[in-house]
């Protein structure tokens, strides 16, 4: 115990200040700190790696589905235009029209621009047997100037892409797949083409009917009233086969916009078909995404507080609390080593905790010793004497070993006082202590001053004849000391008398019956002639 307090606190590693890195507030933050950046970035690699990917896959698959309704939005219009077509080439007075029997067709049906802008056409090319045009008219896509030509003339050259591609595709053979198409060039526009025949399917086909319609901001505008849906369309580079079929680009996270590229013609042309959409599910999913996050941040504040709450400060607080209960019932105990250790406050306290123990045991054991000890000649008092003569029996009883006891007075010391004064007679006394001391200097020996030039001495585990020669040494060697004793009636010098009993197994005392047995061999040395030892009234030796 004694070893691991002083270890503790001489190091100067565990001083009583705590150093600001030491101190458990720095180190709650800084423990609370680093978990929750480990945790923050741990969160964030979590999105990173899963969240967020899961999330622009979903929008990819929203975008994707988006795309695909604008997609078969488009293609029911490319229907509607192909029912159009329809009606017109499956009509009797066009079929005499593109064989050139009707001369008033033009006139009555399609005499200026007002067919075209009601049915939102841009261009109809009416074709020969042959494939040779018979009549084009449209609006320019330029000057949007209305022109019919009759046969492909300088003024309609401007039809010219779709001419060929109609041309190209009538070559192929014109059903339901083929009959519709989305133009790019000279406009981006969707495209039908009909042959004409008699409406009750009788004779040879007499040419194709080719209607345009364009893709213009008109046209979308109508399409968002009706699909929800905001749409444009653009030219894609040629070289698209490169390009990947669909792409999205996401603007900021509110929009986004999802691209489809679709072939059109002439041949190796391709339209971008866009769509602005809104990012819903992804600011949704990164929304709740959040709320999960400041939840777990949260809770996990709460848990790591708790923990380093317990962990740092409660834990080794009633650990301290503990100790402090236990000192009041248990002496010699310190604070666990674990406590003094520590370099936080906990720790400054164990260590200041343990200092106060420690001088307070100081100070019980001066004011113990003092309460035992004679103040004129050091030896132990007569409240000592008596403790320790009352272990010395038990113990003597216990092993059946003998116990001396010797009674030792100085002679004539009032006539010392009288004689050579006060002061004098107190230097004889610590004199005459200290031979005392010297002579029975064994551990188990006692040497106390009991009264006032009278000294007790505990020998244990001595036999008789032994305890006889100590004391006989004793008287001589005082006797030795030549202290000059004018005033004595039985020497020059100072000299004492010496009362010896003996505790045997054979002859036990009580301690009543011990003490007055030496106080009669003292006496009994006194009126023998002093300076002498004796055993009691039958011995007295000289
Ligand atoms: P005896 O040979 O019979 O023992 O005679 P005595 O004079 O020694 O015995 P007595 O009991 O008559 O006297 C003891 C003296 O011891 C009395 C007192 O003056 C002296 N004395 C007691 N205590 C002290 C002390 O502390 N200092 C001094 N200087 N003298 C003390
Ligand atoms: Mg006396
Ligand atoms: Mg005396």
């Amino acid at each position: 115990m004694g070893k691991v307090r002083n270890e503790v606190i001489r190091e100067e590693s565990h001083p009583l200040m705590t150093p600001i890195f030491d101190s458990l507030r720095y180190r709650f933050f800084f423990v609370m700190g680093l978990v929750l950046l480990i945790a923050v970035m741990l969160l964030a690699l979590i999105a990173r790696q899963w969240v967020i990917p899961a999330l622009l896959a979903e929008e990819e698959k929203y975008a994707t589905a988006e795309l695909d309704r604008a997609v078969r939005v488009i293609n029911g219009e490319l229907n509607h235009l192909s029912l159009l077509n329809k009606e017109w080439a499956i009509w009797d007075d066009s079929y005499d029209f593109v064989q050139g029997d009707s001369d008033n067709y033009l006139e009555s049906n399609i005499a200026d621009d007002l067919v075209f802008e009601d049915a939102d056409l841009s261009l109809m090319v009416f074709l020969k047997a042959d494939g040779a045009p018979h009549w084009i008219a449209g609006i320019h896509p330029q000057n949007e100037r209305y022109t019919s030509c009759e046969g492909l003339t300088a003024d309609c050259a401007w039809a010219t892409p779709v001419l060929e591609s109609l041309q190209q595709r009538i070559a192929g053979g014109l059903d339901d797949e083929t009959r519709t198409w989305l133009q790019a060039r000279p406009q981006q526009a969707m495209a039908s083409a009909w042959s004409i025949a008699k409406s009750n399917g009788d004779g040879p086909i007499a040419g194709w009917l080719l209607m345009m319609r364009p893709m213009n901001d008109k046209w979308f505008a109508k399409l968002e009233d009706r699909a929800g849906l905001v749409l444009s369309i653009e030219p894609s580079d040629s070289n698209a086969t490169a390009q990947p079929r669909q792409t999205i680009e996401r603007k900021d996270s509110q929009n986004m916009t999802a691209t489809r590229r679709m072939t059109a013609e002439p041949e190796g042309a391709i339209l971008a078909l866009n769509a602005e959409l809104p990012r819903h599910s992804f600011r949704t999913g990164i929304d709740d995404f959040r709320l999960i996050l400041y939840w777990t941040v949260g809770l996990l504040v709460v848990v790591v507080v708790l923990l380093l709450l317990e962990r740092m400060i409660l834990s080794p607080l009633r650990r301290l609390a503990t100790f402090t209960q236990r000192v009041q019932r248990e002496d010699d105990i310190d604070p666990p080593r674990s406590l003094l250790q520590r370099r936080d406050e906990i720790g400054v306290l164990a260590r200041k905790f343990q200092q106060l123990l420690d001088h307070q045991r100081s100070q019980t054991s001066s004011l113990i010793e003092l309460s035992q000890r004679d103040p004129l000649t050091g030896l132990a008092n007569r409240r000592l004497f008596d403790k320790r003569l009352e272990e010395a029996v038990s113990a003597a009883n216990l092993s059946d070993q003998p116990l001396a006891l010797l009674m030792v007075d100085i002679d004539n010391f009032k006539a010392y006082n009288d004689h050579y004064g006060h002061p004098a007679g107190d230097e004889c006394l610590k004199t005459i202590a200290d031979a005392m001391r010297k002579h029975f200097s064994r551990p188990q020996q006692l040497v106390a001053r009991t009264g006032g030039e009278e000294f007790m001495v505990i020998l244990p585990d001595i036999p008789f004849e032994t305890s006889v020669q100590q004391a006989e040494a004793l008287r001589l060697a005082i006797e030795t000391l030549a202290l000059p004793h004018a005033a004595s009636t039985v020497s020059s010098v100072v000299t004492i008398s010496v009362g010896i009993a003996l505790h045997t197994p054979a002859h036990p005392y009580d301690i009543e019956e011990l003490t007055r047995a030496v106080d009669g061999a003292l006496y009994t040395a006194k009126q023998a002639g002093r300076n002498r030892i004796s055993l009691g009234d039958a011995h007295v030796l000289s």
